[in-house]
């Protein structure tokens, strides 16, 4: 990874907000769902939602050989992925301090298409992995065609940061008497009652790993 640029220099107000540690970078990477690749097509700025994995220093993204989306991504083209994570809503007393907690990494590099068999079927294993721990080893995994349907591509991590709020209501002195009440929402990814699929066989028992989820 490069040294820091002014890419990822945090600039104003709060640089204790700002968390230089690479394990907290991987740790909030691999608890997101979902980034957010930003890029540029001849000038047209495009953020693209999109699932993805980590391995390393490497992010992993797919998708269909037929998006225009991936087909300039496999040219290798500078991008920027973010991940986001809502901690809590911060009700503060003023309007002006309401706030949220989070934990968030912006991450720039360049993408490059997978190519070699053996790195595409990590890619593939680690991405259902990331999205369900267990899963690889219990789901029909992709066959030749699949694959072949399939675009991976690597985004190397040039550089990163890390930004995070994780504290209560900063109120002004002349608001904490007023009568309003004030605190954090802490709010979390959790799991409602799993819904089986009624379409294939009846009866099968419900994996741990889907009983246990947690993120
Ligand atoms: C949670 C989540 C996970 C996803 N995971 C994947 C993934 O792993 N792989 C993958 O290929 N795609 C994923 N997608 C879909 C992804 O966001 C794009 O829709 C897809 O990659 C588009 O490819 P395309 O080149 O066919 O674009 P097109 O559909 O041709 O895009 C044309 C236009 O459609 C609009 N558009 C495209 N995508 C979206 C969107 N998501 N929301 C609103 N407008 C949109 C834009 O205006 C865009 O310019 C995910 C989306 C979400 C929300």
């Amino acid at each position: 990874m490069k040294t820091k640029t002014s890419r990822t220099q945090g600039s104003r107000y709060y640089p204790k907000r700002y968390d230089a540690d690479p394990a907290t970078r991987d740790a909030i990477l691999d608890e997101g769902l979902v980034c957010h690749v930003a890029f540029n097509i001849d000038n047209q700025p495009f953020i693209i939602p999109t699932s993805y994995c980590r391995v390393d220093n490497t992010l992993y993204l797919h998708g269909s050989v037929g998006s225009h989306f991936f087909m300039q991504m496999a040219k290798g083209i500078p991008v920027c992925v973010t991940v986001t994570l809502v901690d809590g809503l911060v009700l503060a007393r003023s309007v002006f301090h309401h706030s949220m907690n989070y934990r968030s990494v912006v991450a720039f590099g360049k993408t490059r298409m997978v190519e070699d068999e053996q790195e595409r079927w990590l890619a593939a294993e680690k991405f259902a992995e990331h999205i369900m721990p267990g899963r690889w080893a219990d789901a029909r995994q992709p066959d030749k065609s699949e694959m072949k349907k399939t675009m991976f591509v690597a985004v190397e991590i040039e550089e990163a940061s890390v930004k995070f709020r994780a504290h209560g209501v900063m109120d002004d002195d002349e608001d904490l008497q007023l009568d309003v009440w004030a605190g954090v929402l802490p709010l979390r990814l959790s799991p409602l009652t799993p819904q089986p699929d009624e379409a294939g066989k009846s009866g099968l028992p419900l994996p741990e790993y889907v009983r246990e989820y947690r993120r």
